[in-house]
């Protein structure tokens, strides 16, 4: 059985507060449409009602999986200790997870590969925190050399 609970969290953007279920346990068998919303990165997924800001929920997650026989998201030190077999980051996880920008300890995620990049916001804003990096510093160099006129 998937288990899902109802938590009041807070908008770490604006602060305002919803109640969103958060799921800890997920059943792939029985509930085939959990794992894509998961894969999607929208399980777990606080989408603020007041400022449509989108955060992941940090929380941990077990993901059943009763065909292919293996839980992930479980802590070990070995693939020996899962039955995936792979052992990434310290949590069971659906497999290798090698790829550079692949992670399977993401918040809400933990144990199913996930691509870094996967929150849109958070790398939306670091794009733009990069964009303001750049353009200060090339004002600074403008300032400089206009100085050396
Ligand atoms: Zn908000």
């Amino acid at each position: 059985m998937s288990s899902a609970q109802e938590h009041r969290l807070k908008c770490p953007q604006c602060g305002a507060e919803q109640d969103v279920l958060v799921y800890s346990s997920i059943n792939v068998t029985i509930d085939p449409s959990l794992r894509d919303r998961l894969l999607a990165a929208e399980l777990n997924l606080l989408t603020c009602h007041a400022c449509g800001n989108n955060a992941l929920i940090d929380t941990s997650l077990l993901y059943h999986d009763m065909e292919k026989q293996f839980c992930v998201g479980q802590s070990c030190s070995s693939g020996s200790e899962c039955r995936s077999t792979f052992c990434v980051g310290g949590v069971c996880c659906d497999r290798a997870c090698n790829g550079p920008t692949e992670s399977c300890t993401m918040p809400g995620h933990a144990g199913i590969c996930t691509v870094r990049a996967a929150a849109p916001v958070a790398s939306a804003r670091g794009v733009v925190a990069l964009g303001a990096v750049l353009t200060a510093l090339a004002l600074l160099m403008l300032t400089r050399e206009s100085r050396r006129r």
